[in-house]
């Protein structure tokens, strides 16, 4: 097939994993910009002074791996390519529910899979009773559009949460979700990478000692596990009430049993794959190529 990776930076380890994987299996791959490609599709004015970019190559399929910086650029040229029958390993309806809090607190809810207790606020003055809500102080403050551990906040007192929700407030979000702090899980959470309904890798990922964060931009260690069926069963549940094929989901333990935290759309690939020795990007192109053999796009079939 010829695959286009959407991705800002060619050098980076995903995108560079997925491009090798891609090629190994015989296929013909380009890397382009997602913002060039916004371009040229005319959803983003050309920049002024700077070349026309290059014609787009004609594609089969793409692996969009969109930053949380351009998520609605990104979502935009997604979704100009399915309309043009062009597959994808996240469709834009997915990506965009699965970048906002909110909107994937919902679609957890309404499906029944077990998470944190969580209260939306919008106004300073509902902050008192939402953090009651949902067993506080302590309490986790999140804003809708964080990745990384950016905006997941630990306030310890009602008062902390005041000031930091009109810190919030101020900075432009008009929505925090209030979520119930899960001591028990001790700094500790689970990363499953599910590929098409099936986990094919996973680790468990401890915050440094001064954070309660797991992520491993925050300096967190991880180490490679087997999840147990219960916690696999509501990583692939959580995938795909998001609509994610391939999505990172991440899930803390709690008394009452995992819960989930949320699923991401592009997973970073570096700490899984080393800390695992799976060949994630091979997945990931494999689910491509089923998904092209299914449209017909794939000739000669492996
Ligand atoms: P992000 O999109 O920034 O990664 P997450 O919701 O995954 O946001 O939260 C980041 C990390 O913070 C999680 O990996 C987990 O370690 C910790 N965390 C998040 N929510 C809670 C919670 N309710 N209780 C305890 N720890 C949490
Ligand atoms: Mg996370």
């Amino acid at each position: 097939m010829r695959i286009a990776i959407l991705s800002r930076n060619r050098s980076l380890y995903s995108t560079k994993r997925l491009n090798h994987a891609a090629r190994r299996r015989g296929h013909e791959v380009y890397v382009i910009d997602t913002l060039h490609v916004a371009r040229q599709m005319g959803l983003l004015p050309k920049a002024s002074g700077s070349r026309m970019p290059r014609r787009l190559p004609k594609v089969d399929a793409i692996i969009p791996r969109i930053g949380a910086s351009i998520t609605p650029q990104g979502v935009a040229v997604v979704r100009t390519f399915e309309v043009h029958g062009i597959l994808t390993t996240a469709s834009s309806e997915a990506i965009a529910q699965s970048r906002n809090k909110l909107e994937s607190w919902q679609l957890m809810a309404h499906n029944g899979l077990p998470h944190p207790r969580t209260v939306l606020v919008s106004d300073p003055d509902e902050l008192h009773s939402a953090i009651h809500e949902v067993s506080g102080p302590p309490a986790v403050l999140k804003i809708l559009r964080g990745t990384q551990g950016r905006g997941v906040i630990l306030a310890e007192s009602v008062n902390i949460a005041r000031t930091v929700l009109s810190i919030l407030f101020r900075h432009g979000q008009d929505k925090v979700l209030v979520q119930e702090f899960i001591e028990e899980a001790e700094g500790k959470d689970r990363r499953l990478l599910i590929v098409d309904g099936r986990c094919v890798a996973a680790m468990e990922r401890t915050a440094p000692e001064d954070d309660f964060r797991a992520n491993l931009h925050r300096g967190a260690t991880s180490r490679a596990i087997t999840p147990d069926e219960q916690t696999e069963a509501l990583a692939v549940r959580a995938a795909a009430v998001h609509g994610l094929g391939v999505a990172g989901v991440d899930i803390i333990s709690s008394q009452r049993g995992p819960l989930l935290l949320e699923a991401n759309s592009s997973p970073g690939l570096e700490g899984i794959e080393s800390v695992t020795q799976v060949d994630v990007a091979r997945e990931i192109v494999r689910y491509l190529e089923r998904k092209g053999q299914a449209a017909g796009k794939l000739r000669n079939r492996r």
